[in-house]
């Protein structure tokens, strides 16, 4: 979302102090709050600084009572974050609040995330990342010649197979705040903060194995696909910010991976 000034944006979220508890706009460093409105208070322009508040920022934070959601937004050319904060004490809507959310930021196909949470995702990751000095590795791959499988076996087999893979890349990443996207048709984006180059193209390997392995029982055949992957990593000094840069980066690596043959990890 792109406002021209901090008062236009207050103008504009207005309408959601209806829905959350708390609602805060911080500046691009995550370190001063430039705007804050809460339950309890008449909207004020205040200027507190948390230092710890960055390992908090996850883009959607829930636990028993609250539900938080970070939204990246420029204003004037600043990167700032729009906070939600919603209370379940505020009116009881809190769990179908959440599964609204959940479903937003659903593939509702494969169950991982969307385009939507990679879009309000990733550069969350890239600026904490940077702000510890840390890497973010991205895998992004694509099924090979998938459209062969929708002509021979239909639509419904495709789908079959989309699942599955998606279930595999699932299965993979096992850290806490590593995430996996349908990033559209049959391709998926991988994000792993904190790990580098060596570590992605290892896991990316892992999973390219898996899929290798793996037999899909379609139409009383047992059918093999592939998969091939891009990988690349990120850091402060990459001059990158946004999703369509680091997809830029990494559809140059995928298609060296077709080039090569299909079923290879280049990084
Ligand atoms: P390549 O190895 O070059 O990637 O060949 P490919 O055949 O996989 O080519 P491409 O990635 O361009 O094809 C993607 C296909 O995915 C095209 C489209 O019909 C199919 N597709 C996209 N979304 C869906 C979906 O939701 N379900 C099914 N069944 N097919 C889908
Ligand atoms: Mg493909």
């Amino acid at each position: 979302m792109n406002f021209d000034s901090l008062n236009q944006t207050v103008a504009s979220i207005r309408i959601l102090q209806k829905f959350y508890s708390i609602i805060r706009i911080w500046d691009a460093n995550h370190k001063q709050i430039l705007y804050q409105c809460d339950d309890n208070a008449d909207p004020v322009e205040t200027s507190v600084s948390i230092a710890d508040f960055r390992d908090a920022a996850l883009s959607i934070n829930e636990n028993e009572n609250t539900l938080e959601i970070s939204i990246p937004v420029n204003i004037d050319g600043q990167s700032c974050s729009l906070e939600l904060i919603q209370h379940s004490e505020k009116n009881g809507s809190t769990s179908s609040l959440r599964h609204m959310q959940k479903l937003i930021i659903t593939d509702s196909l494969t169950n991982l995330y969307n385009r939507r949470y990679i879009d309000e995702q990733l550069p969350v990751n890239l600026e904490k990342a940077f702000h510890n000095s840390e890497p973010v590795s991205f895998i992004y791959a694509d099924i090979d010649l998938f459209k062969k499988i929708n002509d021979q076996y239909g639509h419904i087999a495709g789908d079959y197979v989309l699942n599955e893979i998606a279930d595999i890349f699932q299965r993979h990443i096992r850290r806490k705040s590593g995430w996996v996207a349908r990033y559209g048709g049959d391709e998926f984006l991988t994000c792993l903060p904190e790990i580098n180059t060596n570590t992605a193209i290892k896991i990316a390997n892992r999973i390219r194995r898996a899929v290798e392995d793996k037999s899909f029982y379609i139409n009383d055949h047992f059918l093999k696909i592939t998969c091939s992957f891009g990988v690349q990593t990120v850091y402060n000094s990459s001059g990158v910010h946004t999703v369509n840069q680091v997809v830029g980066l990494l559809d140059k690596k995928l298609y060296l991976a077709k080039k090569k043959g299909r079923n290879k990890v280049v990084a």
